[in-house]
């Protein structure tokens, strides 16, 4: 069943001739033809305008106000592209062997070499669109570098990469409203996919604004809707971020891939209150110069300026020193976890570790710190009260990124034909863990190259009847919603859905997080369906369905997270290996690091909706690492 339709031939030229042998549609005939993107940030602004631009009717839908307050906004780091503008060894097989040796081995190498390739087009693009990259003194573009590499790649514009691509993207997405190629549907919220023969021809949306539910038809969809990490409640995503698109998709049949892939950023502001609601990143850049350190001793509560340096543990240096603090990310992550859990974490809560600019500072300069970092450390400020130009910064790990989505073949098509998917919300080139600023490329690479030529190859391939809202898989796709709906209204109970919301996220947090044990995912793989049932019985929404209610959209998300739980931890138990951040604590090696079992687990996990409450189904996608031979990952 699984036909990732992989190009044959050497890797390096299989992007190529799958362009080659893909069939076009004639100008004259791609107006006749209309295309669904639901999502404005950088996958689905990109692909919309870039389809719009070839002339196919697209019509573009996002459940925000405005496609510039997608959560790629927030994107802070940077972008990689194999450009090898610092001449330091970089080349598009670097990129390539890195990715797979970052995700853990457990990613497409076909999907990950053109990444690699597609990347240099990427900055091209962004910057014939003027995105304002950071420049070096002489007026080149400037580099630096992020986890797991040891070549600097990273593109950048101060801490605020995403809103400056996301702002490129958009000014072409603008282009075509204004031409007419697009037509942008605002506030409207997917909540089903309509399947007609066996293929995605529409969908169901809710105007956020006024309740109204409506049908689109077309000949194609394209989801690009971003990831889950708000399934675990507190995550760095924006608040609205959810899951609902890529759920009810694959509710209706689309196979969702590796769903416990997720990733834990090591570097977040750590938890101050049990009310919050919401966790801030601090860039991975920081990395580049800051260093990691906890108190030797245990329960060492004394201001760090009064630990000496002799009493100090980088932990991450003295244990790998290689790549130092610029380990990948899971590495980084479980590490920060260890010597917390042994004692030695620092702030109130001792769950934190120190990330210190003293060095940079005395080598830099203040004020090159500043000009690097300088918003990042406002950000800090603002949320901590503290001064990290003279006190370290503390972090802690924090949900971050979903590689899990839905599983699509090499052409961004999901197992439901004339349904794609792109950026955060496919399962991925990423593997088992990304790397720092390859998730901004992903998401370009799909939207602006990838998407608007494997869309047009289903189109000029399929006989695509015509289609209009009419048919009858619309007036059930609707009448579904408008049931659904009306039931949470009816639930009439006491429980808010937030409160529902962080229940499930503290479980799927700690059973299903950075540490799993068969045990443990046991335990919540029985509590979750009981949740679940509550959930259903005890919910309380205030208002109705007819207006702006946003504890509605909130219980409608919350209905979907609670599901994708549980297929997180079914995922995670039947994964009995160590792999990218995922540590199972029966899978390690003697001296406690993950340890991943390529006889019984290499293959991508992809799981078939059975109903709710149902076991789902486990179909298999061999990995095969013909260029990147499988090792143990070592960063020492
Ligand atoms: C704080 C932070 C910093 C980051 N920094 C970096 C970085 O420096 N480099 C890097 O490479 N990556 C970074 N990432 C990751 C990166 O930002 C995201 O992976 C990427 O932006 C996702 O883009 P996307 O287009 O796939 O989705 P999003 O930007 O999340 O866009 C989703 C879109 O889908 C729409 N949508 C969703 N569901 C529905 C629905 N049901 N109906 C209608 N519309 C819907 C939304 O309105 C939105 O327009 C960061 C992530 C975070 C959280």
């Amino acid at each position: 069943m699984l036909e990732a339709r992989i190009p044959s031939g050497p890797i390096e030229q299989k992007w190529d001739k799958c362009r080659y042998e893909m069939k076009l549609v004639n100008p004259a005939n791609r107006r006749k033809h209309s295309i669904i993107v639901v999502g404005a940030g950088l996958a689905g602004a990109a692909a919309a305008a870039t389809l719009g631009q070839q002339g196919y009717h697209v019509h573009c839908f996002s459940y925000h106000d405005t496609p510039r307050r997608a959560h790629s906004i927030a994107a802070q780091g940077g972008i990689n592209a194999a450009k090898n503008y610092r001449n330091d060894g970089d080349s598009v097989s670097r990129l390539f062997k890195d990715t797979v040796k970052g995700g853990d081995f457990r990613a497409r190498e076909s999907n990950v070499h053109r990444l690699a390739e597609v990347s240099v087009n990427i900055i091209d693009q962004c910057v014939a669109q003027g995105v304002p990259f950071a420049r070096e003194y002489g007026g080149l573009l400037d580099n630096r570098s992020f986890g797991g590499v040891q070549v600097e790649r990273t593109f950048y514009a101060r801490g605020q990469t995403g809103q400056q691509l996301l702002l490129g993207a958009y000014q072409a997405l603008e282009e075509q409203i204004a031409a007419g190629g697009v037509t942008m549907h605002i506030r409207s919220e997917l909540l089903d996919v309509v399947i007609v023969d066996g293929r995605a021809r529409g969908i169901v949306t809710r105007n956020l604004a006024t309740g109204e539910i409506s049908c689109h038809a077309a000949d194609v969809v394209v989801l690009a809707t971003g990831g889950y990490s708000n399934v675990f409640y507190l995550s760095t995503n924006a608040k609205a971020s959810n899951c609902t698109a890529i759920w009810r998709a694959h509710r209706r049949g689309a196979l969702f891939g590796n769903p416990c892939f997720t990733q834990i950023h090591p570097t977040c502001i750590p938890l101050s209150s049990e009310h919050q609601s919401k966790l801030t990143l601090m860039s991975e850049s920081l990395r580049n110069d800051g260093r990691v350190w906890v108190p030797k001793k245990q329960g060492d509560t004394r201001a760090p300026k009064d630990i000496p340096e002799s009493e100090r543990d980088y932990y991450l240096e003295n244990r790998y020193p290689s790549f130092g603090n610029l380990v990948p990310r899971d590495v980084a992550s479980r590490n920060a976890k260890e010597v917390c859990d042994e004692g030695r974490g620092v702030g109130p809560h001792g769950q934190g570790v120190y990330l210190d600019f003293a060095d940079a500072i005395h080598r830099l300069g203040l004020e090159t710190v500043r000009e690097k970092y300088g918003n990042l450390f406002d950000i800090y400020q603002r949320i901590t009260g503290e001064d990290a130009y003279n006190v370290p910064m503390r972090i802690y790990p924090a949900p971050h990124y979903t590689m899990g989505g839905l599983w699509v073949d090499y052409h961004l098509m999901t197992t439901i034909p004339g349904l794609f998917a792109g950026g955060e919300a496919n399962f991925s080139d990423h593997g088992a863990n990304r790397l720092g600023a390859s998730a901004l490329m992903q998401g370009l690479a799909d939207g602006y190259f990838v998407i608007p030529a494997t869309v047009p190859d289903y189109i000029a391939s399929t006989k695509l009847d015509p289609m209009d809202t009419s048919h009858a898989a619309f007036r059930l796709g609707e009448a579904e919603v408008k049931d659904r709906i009306s039931k949470l209204l009816a639930i009439n109970g006491k429980r808010s859905p937030d409160s529902f919301h962080k229940e499930v996220g503290k479980i799927v947090w700690d059973e299903c997080g950075m540490a799993r044990s068969d045990a443990g995912l046991r335990k919540a793989l029985a509590r979750i369906p009981e949740l679940r049932e509550e959930f259903w019985h005890n919910l309380r929404i205030v208002g109705n369905g007819e207006e702006l209610n946003q504890t509605l959209e909130k219980a409608n998300r919350v209905s979907d997270f609670m599901e994708i739980a549980e297929l997180m931890c079914v995922d995670a138990l039947h994964r009995n290996e160590s792999c990218g951040g995922h540590f199972r604590v029966e899978s390690q090696t003697p001296d406690g690091e993950a340890k991943r079992d390529d006889a019984n687990f290499s293959y991508t996990a992809a799981w078939e909706w059975k109903g709710t409450g149902q076991a789902p189904e486990l179909h298999k996608e061999p990995l095969a690492f013909e260029y990147v031979p499988l090792s143990q990952r070592s960063y020492k």
